[in-house]
């Protein structure tokens, strides 16, 4: 499967290959104005909940509009951000950001549970769940509202201090996810550990489910493998028609993916979501 090989290959670095150092040296240079200068924006893609076709989440995804670069995504500052240690003040302005977004959308009747990505790094943090908690709280959100998305590679690489905090997160009541699932070899005694609420499966498994009997069959054991533990399932990367429907019958509980929204800013995203709850009422009141 040539997406898992491209996966693999990524992980590959060597410095004479790097073609884009000058531009990666100027990329660690202007990310540390990047937040105060306003220049990282916040994009939500929708999570579909497959039995009632309704939208019911959202995952905040950050973006950065570069002065002279453009839009750069996040696959290309993100790892810079984590070992220059400003996905510390990254995080924060995400989670921030997510949570106005969160209240901006209840005042308009839009009730989505929303999802923040965290690093490895931020796992790392002495008061990390000091500031997840409190900043909870000072924006009055309840805590079942947040979903933390966190790589199933970045809890291999601390299993132990991963759970203890992670345990910490559900018990105040947020709900945990473990992302890219599937790509991050975690052992089935580590998946037992975890205390998490669902598995969302990595889009590099969904995005040729049509064609691949292999994916499709690493999928169904992992949604069978994952309702046995008690954990729901979100597919990523839904590019299809085929993709949705097989997904559905096969009880995986969300999808997500360019087939129903790309990510958008949250003023392009509100339309679309008001419209969604008018077809909703339509059809309750038929
Ligand atoms: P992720 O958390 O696994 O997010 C899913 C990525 O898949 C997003 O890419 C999304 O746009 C993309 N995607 C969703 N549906 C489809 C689809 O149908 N087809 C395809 N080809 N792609 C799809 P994006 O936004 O470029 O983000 C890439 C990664 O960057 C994220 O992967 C996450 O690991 C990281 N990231 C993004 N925002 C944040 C953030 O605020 N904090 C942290 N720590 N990481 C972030
Ligand atoms: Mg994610
Ligand atoms: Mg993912
Ligand atoms: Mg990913």
């Amino acid at each position: 499967n040539s997406t898992r090989e491209k996966r693999k290959l990524v992980q590959i670095y060597h410095p004479d290959l790097d073609v884009n150092t000058v531009e990666r040296l100027s990329l660690i240079n202007d990310l540390k104005q990047a937040i105060p200068a306003g220049e990282l924006e916040l994009h939500f893609q929708p999570k579909m909940c497959l039995k009632t076709k309704t939208v019911t989440h959202a995952e905040a995804l950050v973006r950065w509009q570069h002065p002279t670069l453009g839009m750069v995504p996040p696959d290309n500052f993100i790892h810079i951000a984590e070992q220059t240690g400003q996905i510390k003040a990254l995080t924060r302005w995400v989670f921030i950001t997510a949570l106005d977004q969160y209240n901006a959308w209840q005042e308009q009747g839009i009730d989505l549970n929303i999802a923040i990505n965290v690093s490895a790094e931020n796992l790392k943090e002495n008061d990390f769940h000091h500031f997840i908690c409190q900043s909870i709280m000072a924006a009055k959100v309840p805590a079942e509202k947040i979903t933390l998305e966190v790589t199933e590679s970045s809890v291999v690489e601390d299993p132990e201090a991963a759970i203890k905090l992670l345990a910490e997160f559900k018990d105040y009541g947020m709900k945990i996810s473990i992302d890219d699932y599937g790509t991050g070899y975690s052992s089935l005694a580590q998946l037992k550990q975890l205390p998490v609420h669902e598995l969302k499966i990595d889009k590099s498994f969904i995005q040729h489910l049509e064609h691949d009997e292999d994916d499709q069959i690493i999928v169904r054991s992992t949604i069978e493998l994952a309702h046995n533990m008690g954990l729901h399932v979100v597919a990523e990367g839904i590019e299809d028609e085929f993709a949705l429907n097989w997904l559905a019958a096969h009880g995986c509980e969300l999808a997500q993916g360019y087939y129903i929204s790309k990510p958008k800013p949250a003023m392009e995203l509100t339309p679309w979501l008001l419209a969604q709850l008018t077809i909703q009422d339509v059809e309750e009141k038929v």
